[in-house]
């Protein structure tokens, strides 16, 4: 038996890379149950392989990515580029470097009008945080960060932050804005806890892909997406009792007191329908290979409901 809390303290932080994979994958919850759940199941000493992203497309994405920064900067007059240490890009030399996570917040707050500070180009920060009630970190693309103008009515500054991610897809996918929101969503709340500098920050999302590159058409024609229902989608998983928590928990025994008790769900007896979905999944090999050696019904992509009908 589980604590909710031990477990969330247990599988913290989580990537929202893994939010993003999770609804790529039609929101295949065996793939939160391998991810989150199970020890090392593509790993040394598994008799699994993980089927691994090619070397070449993941060099592609982050040779994309790099010549999206690049042309970033080329087009934008930013007072300062803030990258992490351990980056050496190509033509690209940082001003500063990241001091741990969440320090994008402290360059948001001592950002000034004095001219030398307006617009800050901020590459890779890492994020921590809560949304909902889970722990998140990962590292955003690339979020600029603009100081407007000071507010005619009040002494506040008006920043305006700007969240891009770059994927090398020929388009715009839905994960990509869920991983969008849920940098956006980390950065309110990290706001938030900031009393001074909440009141008068916008936000604004942006996927670039291969349709819409920084390179060919412009930054100043990229085109943002509606945050709030991609948020919105982002909260609902990660609330109390949400599709996260349903996914990986399931009810155990009843104290002598009648309280009813959470335990982990055993992937491993999880139900893995192998669809189409499954083409591009880290565990595609794992689910596969199961589904063979158990003659399953997984293979003929029955929904978990209507299998005990046949
Ligand atoms: S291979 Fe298919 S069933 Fe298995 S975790 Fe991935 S998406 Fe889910």
């Amino acid at each position: 038996m589980v604590e909710i809390l031990s477990l969330r303290k247990e599988i913290s932080p989580i990537s929202p890379t893994i939010l993003g994979n999770f609804i790529k994958l039609q929101r295949c919850e065996q793939y939160l149950g391998w991810e989150l759940l199970a020890d090392d199941v593509t790993g040394e000493e598994s008799r699994f392989s993980k089927s691994i992203l090619s070397p070449l497309y993941a060099e592609t994405g982050t040779q994309f990515e790099y010549s999206q920064l690049r042309s970033l900067i080329n087009q934008i007059a930013a007072d300062k580029i803030i990258g992490p240490e351990d980056k050496d890009i190509e033509g690209i030399n940082w001003d500063e470097t990241w001091n741990g996570n969440n320090d994008i917040i402290q360059k948001i707050k001592n950002i000034d009008e004095s001219g030398n500070n307006k617009t800050i180009i901020a590459f890779q920060p890492s994020l921590k945080g809560k949304i909902g009630s889970w722990e998140l970190k990962g590292y955003a693309d690339i979020v600029i960060i603009k100081l407007n103008h000071r507010d005619q009515t009040s002494s506040s500054l008006k920043i305006q932050l700007e969240v891009i991610e770059v994927k090398s897809s020929p388009s715009d996918k839905t994960h990509h804005r869920i991983q969008a929101a849920c940098y956006t969503l980390l950065l309110k709340n990290l706001i938030e806890n900031e009393g001074e500098i909440n009141e008068n920050i916008k936000f604004s999302a942006y996927i670039v892909n291969q349709s819409n590159s920084i390179t060919n058409k412009g930054y100043s024609d990229l085109d943002s997406f509606k945050l709030p229902p991609v948020e919105t989608d982002v909260q609902m998983i990660l609330k109390r009792t949400g599709r996260l928590e349903n996914a990986i928990t399931e009810t155990g025994d009843s104290t002598s007191s009648g309280e009813k008790t959470i335990k982990k769900v055993d992937p491993w007896d999880m139900f893995n329908r192998i669809t189409r979905r499954c083409d591009g999944c880290p565990y595609e090999n794992v689910c596969y290979t199961r589904a063979v050696e158990n003659d399953g019904l997984e293979l003929l992509g029955i929904p978990e409901r209507t299998k005990k009908t046949y």
